[in-house]
């Protein structure tokens, strides 16, 4: 019918699905809330389909229009709330037919599909059969072709959800860390049991035909052995488990953790099972050994940090990578490497994932382990390292061993103590010289000639080795610097005949790095190499956007703010005003308000004025008017510690009070050192393992051997060793281009660039606030990922580069704040 009076029709707002299938896994919940509420925001409709592609094969009520509000709670509950099933019929044409049929006729022009590699092989048939697909409905007469016509290109999207990370591609899929910390904290469980029996455990975890959660799950709790599909173990691996775990027990290990795979074979692709190894174990060595089989636990539980953070970014991304998309864009899977949010192809992705699969099947275990991912064998090969020391084979000859000095700085972090358990391994089976410096710069300058106090020590690998899933420091840790007593720092760098000085912390361990880098004219002794590995919970050390400690911190701030959140259930209409730590830099504020879905966030590089407040209560009102009550949980607002000094965290949360004129309540929340964290979250421990191994190879790559001119004269004898985008580099610290001159705000404490400042503008859009954006400016679209900074030296694998997306952010891009990404080799 025309138009009364001339009257323009809005033109159909675009109809994006959303849909979560095969195994569930968490994490699939925040997909679905951040693609609802960003389709939203940039102008589209929400649908979501229930129950996986059973859903989009039946139609009807399984396919519904989401609004901003029925997405509320959702980033921090497990499973998936949209549902999912196994559906056969997809397996089929006709049920594929039927699928895009219901498509069709309910205007979808898109479709998000969250899954593991089942359910993006179907969606990568999906795509490659929709032309036929639609000819077919026509010829049969089903739909017109008229209905067809807007709908020639089926304009989908992956994202892959699976506790396996089983695929190719991606460092990372949604959930996996998730799972890894429930088994963790299972390992972790039976520690104590273990060692108290002197007994053994194997333990057998989830994950199909990878080997990801086996093998990082060994890493992060010290486990003895591993059994993983990808590197089976060759015949008679039975005598070579039993050497190791009789070697570790006479160095005086009282317990034994062996982690199998459900998918573990051996090399002519027999299956291994726990029981094999219980029984070997036990009819060997004469070990009282158990078996535990944790099952669909891995599953379970709220999703990590990493996983509300990974899949509130990508749902963002795949909705960005939907609208630019064009019919000649290959289909995309959002992809994770290091930092880095990118778009991958599907096809490629898939394939090669399955390539996977098929070497295993032909017994071509070194290719399979090239496939899943360079980092994979690295990491395995770390593990090995870890679990013989005292294999002489690696040595090297005795021109090339270094005396490593290692050092922790500045408050205690989750992952100081993992960190120095592999560098001491490391240089151990190397047969480099360990030492350790006991409560820091203080510590070494305590010392005195004739009354040795003993703070600097061989490291021996028995001492460290039951560190690996300790919090704090265990060499003790404190903010003392060289410059309180350069002369006696230097003395005993030259009286222990260090070679190198690993240092391990925050700001403080960059400065006192810079301070010794410094005075090298004055102190020959400091003219050695000096590599910081950041590990501070404000991630606020300059050449690194992950910092170890950090992840920890958010985990535990994030499971602080579900609980007082919980909390306000029986009340109603309550807001906490939660203080978070990170000094000047708001980046723990930001990160844990992007997992939580918090209402605001203060920090220090904003501050905090009485038009945000205003704006931002009067928000809370609105909210809570129109509460129709989805979510009965209160709403969070974080407020860095130092992000105003007028508005302190109990004045925000008593305006926010009188202000309400009883509608709502309002409470401070300051949950202090508890921030810290206990044991270290998977993720710190598994890096902490990776980095600190870099840091080692780094050394004795470049240095070992050096005399010491070549050492001074060489611009890397002081680095950091940090994540940028998608590489792990060595930035130098020294020199016109270096850190300290480019990167460093000094006053501040805190690197000039801070690569997450554009994700406020997310924090922002998903949770409704009113706010000048940070995006593009021109279009709405929100930036998710980084860039990285200049002259770094990689230290990462080479990747193909995927396709840039079409849409380049303009505006305060972070292109404009960092410099070019470091390309990859
Ligand atoms: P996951 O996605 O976790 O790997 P599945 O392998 O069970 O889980 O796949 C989930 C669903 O995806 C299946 O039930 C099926 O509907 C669909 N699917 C999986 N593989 C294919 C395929 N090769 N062709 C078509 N559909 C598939």
């Amino acid at each position: 019918m025309a138009p009364l009076n001339g009257a323009v029709v809005p033109p159909k707002k675009k109809r994006i699905g959303v849909m979560t299938s095969g195994g569930d896994s968490q994490g699939m919940n925040g997909v679905v809330r951040s693609v609802v509420r960003m389709a939203i925001h940039m102008g589209c409709e929400a649908y979501a389909v229930y129950e996986g592609y059973d859903g989009l094969v039946q139609g009807g009520d399984l396919i519904k229009q989401m609004h901003w509000d029925d997405v509320r709670g959702f980033l921090s509950r497990g499973g998936t709330l949209i549902g999912t099933k196994r559906c056969m019929e997809f397996y089929e044409r006709p049920g594929r037919v039927k699928a895009a049929k219901n498509m069709i006729e309910r205007g979808m022009d898109a479709l998000i599909i969250c899954g593991g590699d089942g359910s993006l092989t179907g969606a990568d048939k999906f795509r490659s059969e929709w032309p036929g697909l639609l000819e077919e409905l026509v010829k049969t007469g089903e739909l017109k072709q008229e209905q067809i016509e807007p709908y020639q290109h089926l304009n989908i999207c992956g994202l892959v959800g699976s506790i396996d990370n089983d695929m190719s591609g991606t460092d990372a899929t949604i959930g996996c860390y998730s799972s890894l910390e429930r088994i963790c904290e299972m390992v972790d469980a039976v520690f104590d049991t273990a060692a108290s029996h002197k007994r053994g455990f194997v333990i057998e975890v989830m994950g199909r035909h990878c080997g990801w959660l086996a093998l990082m799950a060994s890493i992060a709790t010290g486990a003895d052995y591993v059994f993983i599909p990808e590197k089976p173990p060759g015949v008679g691996w039975e005598e070579e488990m039993c050497d190791i775990v009789t070697s570790h027990r006479s160095w005086g290990k009282r317990r034994t953790i062996i982690i199998i795979s459900e998918g573990a074979q051996d090399t002519e692709l027999k299956k291994i099972t726990a029981d094999q190894v219980v029984n070997v174990l036990t009819e060997k060595l004469n070990l009282d050994t158990r078996k535990t089989v944790l099952g669909h636990i891995q599953r379970g539980g709220l999703p990590s940090y990493f996983d509300r953070w990974l899949s509130t970014l990508q749902g963002v991304e795949a909705v960005n990578a939907i609208l630019d998309a064009t019919p000649e864009t290959k289909t995309p899977v959002i992809t994770i490497r290091e930092n880095k949010i990118e778009r991958s192809d599907l096809q490629e992705c898939v394939a090669l994932t399955k390539s996977v699969a098929e070497a295993i099947k032909q017994k071509d275990f070194a290719k399979a382990m090239k496939l899943r991912d360079v980092e994979f064998k690295e990491y395995f090969d770390s593990y090995k390292l870890t679990t013989s020391t005292d294999n002489t084979a690696l040595r090297l000859p005795e021109g090339k061993r270094m005396r490593i000095a290692i050092i922790h700085v500045g408050a205690p972090a989750g992952g100081m103590n993992p960190a120095t358990r592999a560098a001491v391994a490391y240089c151990r089976s190397r047969g480099h010289t360990p030492i350790a410096i006991h409560n820091g710069f203080p510590g070494l300058q305590r010392h005195h000639d004739d009354k040795p106090l003993g703070s600097v020590r061989e490291c021996q690998w028995i001492d460290v080795d039951p560190w690996v899933n300790e919090g704090g420091s265990e060499l003790g840790t404190n903010r003392g610097l060289p410059s309180e007593d350069m002369d006696k720092t230097a003395y005993c760098f030259e009286l222990y005949k260090f070679d190198a000085l690993f240092l391990i912390g925050g700001f403080e361990a960059f400065t006192a790095a810079s301070e010794i880098r410094k005075s090298r004219d004055k102190y020959p002794s400091f003219k050695i190499p000096l590599v910081v590995l950041p590990a501070t919970v404000s991630n606020n050390v300059p050449g690194t956007e992950y910092s170890l400690g950090s992840d920890t911190c958010l985990n535990t701030l994030i499971g602080f703010c579900d609980a007082i959140r919980q909390s306000a259930s029986a009340s109603r209409r309550r807001v906490f005003v939660v203080e978070t730590q990170g000094g000047k830099s708001g980046y723990l504020a930001t990160m844990a308000g992007l997992s939580i879905g918090a209402l605001a966030v203060y920090i220090p590089e904003e501050g905090i004025n009485i038009h945000m407040l205003a704006r931002d209560i009067e928000f809370l009102r609105e909210s809570f008017q129109h509460d129709r009550g989805a979510s009965r949980a209160g709403k969070i607002i974080l407020r860095n510690e130092l992000a105003s000094d007028t508005y302190t965290t109990q004045a925000v949360a008593d305006m926010i009070k009188e202000e309400a004129r009883g509608r709502f309540e309002s409470r401070a929340a300051v949950p202090g050192h508890y921030q810290q964290g206990g044991k270290p979250s998977p993720m710190d421990r598994i890096r902490a393992l990776r980095m600190a191994i870099k840091c080692m190879q780094f050394l004795e790559e470049t240095f070992a051997g050096k005399s010491q001119d070549e050492i001074n004269s060489d611009p890397r004898n002081a680095v950091v060793i940090g994540v940028q985008g998608s590489e792990v580099v060595f930035n130098p610290m020294g020199g016109d281009d270096g850190l300290e001159a480019t990167q460093t705000d000094w006053k501040l404490r805190r690197p000039k660039n801070e690569f997450w400042r554009p994700l406020k503008g997310t924090v922002d859009v998903l949770s409704g606030r009113p706010t000048d954006l940070d995006c593009c400016g021109e279009c709405g679209k929100l930036l998710v990922s980084s860039g990285g900074l200049p002259k770094a030296v990689s230290a990462s694998r080479p990747i193909t580069p995927m396709p840039q997306r079409p849409h380049e952010p303009q505006g305060p891009s972070i292109g404009d704040r960092l410099t070019a990404v470091v390309s990859r080799s």
